[in-house]
């Protein structure tokens, strides 16, 4: 999709510190981070803006998104957990509408 930010990483028009890739998933880390692990795990095809519109149709796609978050964990070392939020809408502050996963580890404050 024209003038998203997200399709444009995935194409390589902005760069990106990138830590997993295979055909239907991209991720890297953030570029402001929110926690001192922050990584974004996105759908490469720009199919969702957000989770509103996830229906069965996706379930096998967001499965796998939860199998790259669970082993990308892992490999970061995160073994004292993780938190995995994704904003969906304008209430949530959703800043980019092309469907993402925040996998945010360390130390985490409660939330909000
Ligand atoms: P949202 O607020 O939509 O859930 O999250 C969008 C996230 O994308 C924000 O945490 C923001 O820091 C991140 N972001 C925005 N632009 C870029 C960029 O060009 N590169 C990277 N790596 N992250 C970005
Ligand atoms: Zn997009």
């Amino acid at each position: 999709m024209d003038n998203c930010i997200f399709c444009k990483i995935v194409k390589g028009e902005i760069p990106c510190k990138k830590v997993y890739e295979d055909e239907q998933v991209m991720a890297f880390y953030d570029v402001a981070p929110a926690a001192p692990v922050h990584v974004l795990v996105i759908p490469k095809e720009h199919i969702l803006e957000s989770a509103r519109a996830v229906t069965a149709e996706h379930a096998a796609l967001i499965g796998h998104i939860y199998q790259v978050i669970a082993k990308l964990a892992d490999e970061l070392g995160l073994e004292g957990g993780y938190r995995v939020v994704t904003n969906a809408g304008p209430d949530a502050g959703q800043t980019v509408l092309h469907l993402h996963f925040h996998l945010l580890g360390g130390k985490l404050g409660p939330m909000a």
